[in-house]
């Protein structure tokens, strides 16, 4: 069967169904007992799996199309965000954010809350105005901005049904370009955390050693408005500017992997990846992945928790990334009503070595009301997830209503709503 993109996870299904028309994805989740829909498989625990039908929407018919008003685009649900961005591009526009990875899939990423960085930005999923799915009994409907249950419709976790299309907003194109600042000292940057989080349009703290006295890489990622202007880390944050072209937030891996850094100026698709859409990303796939989402007044006060438990996480650790959200109303978010701090651990690629150091950090963690990524490993202390998410319990109303007989059901959202 094939597995994850990870590896770690190998699929139980015991269909892949690959429909080419819309009527015929309908009949699929119409006749099936247990159906889930996949993307691009980059989850990295079994939220995607089924013991039934996996269904992949990338071979749906359709292209983005730009709303007359050119505030919206509609862009079919399985194709990579680097597709809807080259796309959107060409008619000078943009989307407001992406992840670190343009491989994976619109609908699989809005489903599992993802996210880049940005304190005024919002996670990816939140920039959907309106999401198609296909329903337990095979109807299509569209549920949308404005609609009762729309706050518990996007980040949905493959449990409403299988989006066909989503609405996303847009804006015009602009330029960008990375500034990487190198070995700045810790205490400084908790002193001024904020000034460094809001000095640029996104941004990112890349940590490869939590024991060190220095945060290894600083990126910053700035909208261009004058090309002369020269992004600078705010007085009392010393760091080494990069002039690289790129270089990986993983020691020791690929730097052709990664966008242009340097203070070159490129258009935004090109500039907020971390990874480039043309190669293979981060760490080829020998990793594992954890993040949690913390109320962002608490980030100082858990980064230096964090830093005590060096010696349980090191040896397990390739990067950690510390990124910021803005608060919005999607129920399962991380963001959920609160500005937020991610907390994001790339993993050796062996989960006796990683064990150890989750327990480490759920202790931290757990006592910060933190929320887990849907899409990424947990320890012991957050496998329930939902009581993390104040609209948990709702979510699972809307779960059970739309999928009375848990069509879309499989072994994660039994774990997580209760069998
Ligand atoms: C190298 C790497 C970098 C990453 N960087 C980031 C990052 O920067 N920020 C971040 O937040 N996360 C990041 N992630 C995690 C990743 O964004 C999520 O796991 C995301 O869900 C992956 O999308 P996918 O298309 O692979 O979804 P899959 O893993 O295939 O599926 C995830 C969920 O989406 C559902 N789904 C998929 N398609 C549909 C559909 N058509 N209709 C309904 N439900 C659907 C599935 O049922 C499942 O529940 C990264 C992962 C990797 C491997």
């Amino acid at each position: 069967m094939p597995t994850n993109w990870a590896g770690n996870v190998v699929f139980a299904a015991d269909r892949i169904a690959r429909p080419a028309t819309v009527a015929e994805l309908q009949e699929t989740v119409a006749a099936a007992d247990r159906v889930r829909a996949f993307g691009t498989g980059h989850s990295f625990n079994d939220i995607a799996d089924t013991t039934g039908t996996m269904v992949s929407v990338a071979g749906l018919p359709g292209d983005v199309r730009v709303a007359p008003d050119r505030r919206t685009a509609s862009v079919p649900a399985g194709v990579p965000f680097a597709r809807v961005a080259r796309a959107l591009h060409a008619e000078g526009l943009a989307l407001s954010n992406l992840g670190s990875l343009p491989h994976i899939s619109v609908a699989g990423a809005v489903a599992t809350g993802t996210h880049g960085s940005g304190d005024r930005n919002r996670v990816l999923s939140a920039q959907v105005s309106a999401i198609e799915y296909v329903r337990a009994d095979g109807a299509l409907a569209t549920v949308g901005r404005g609609d009762d249950a729309f706050g518990g419709s996007v980040v949905a976790l493959g449990a409403l049904g299988v989006a066909t299309r989503l609405e996303l907003d847009v804006r015009d194109a602009f330029d960008m370009r990375q500034d990487l600042f190198l070995d700045a000292a810790w205490d400084p940057v908790l002193d001024a955390f904020d000034a460094v989080t809001s000095g640029a349009y996104s941004a990112s703290l890349f940590i490869q050693d939590w024991a060190s006295s220095a945060i290894d890489q600083i990126l910053w990622k700035s909208v261009v408005e004058d090309p002369d202007a020269v992004p600078a880390l705010p007085p009392g944050v010393d760091a080494g500017r990069s002039l690289a072209r790129a270089v990986s937030p993983v020691a020791g891996a690929s730097d052709d992997t990664v966008t242009t850094q340097g203070g070159s100026i490129g258009p935004w698709l090109e500039r907020l990846p971390h990874f480039r859409h043309d190669a293979e990303p981060s760490n080829a796939g020998d990793e594992l992945q954890s993040e949690y989402f913390i109320d962002r007044a608490l980030a100082p006060r858990v980064l230096e928790s964090l830093r005590r438990e060096a010696a349980a996480v090191n040896p397990a650790l390739l990067v950690s990334e510390i990124r910021t959200m803005a608060a919005d109303d999607l129920w399962l978010s991380g963001a959920y009503r609160r500005d937020t701090v991610g907390v994001h651990f790339t993993w050796k690629p062996d989960p006796a070595a990683v064990a150890p150091a989750l327990a480490a950090v759920e202790r931290v963690l757990a006592d910060a009301d933190a929320r887990p990524h849907w899409g990424k490993l947990v320890g012991p202390a957050f496998t329930d997830r939902l009581p993390r998410f104040p609209r948990g319990r709702a979510f699972r109303e809307l779960a059970e209503y739309a999928d009375p007989g848990g069509k879309f059901r499989n072994a994660f959202l039994d774990r997580v709503l209760g069998a």
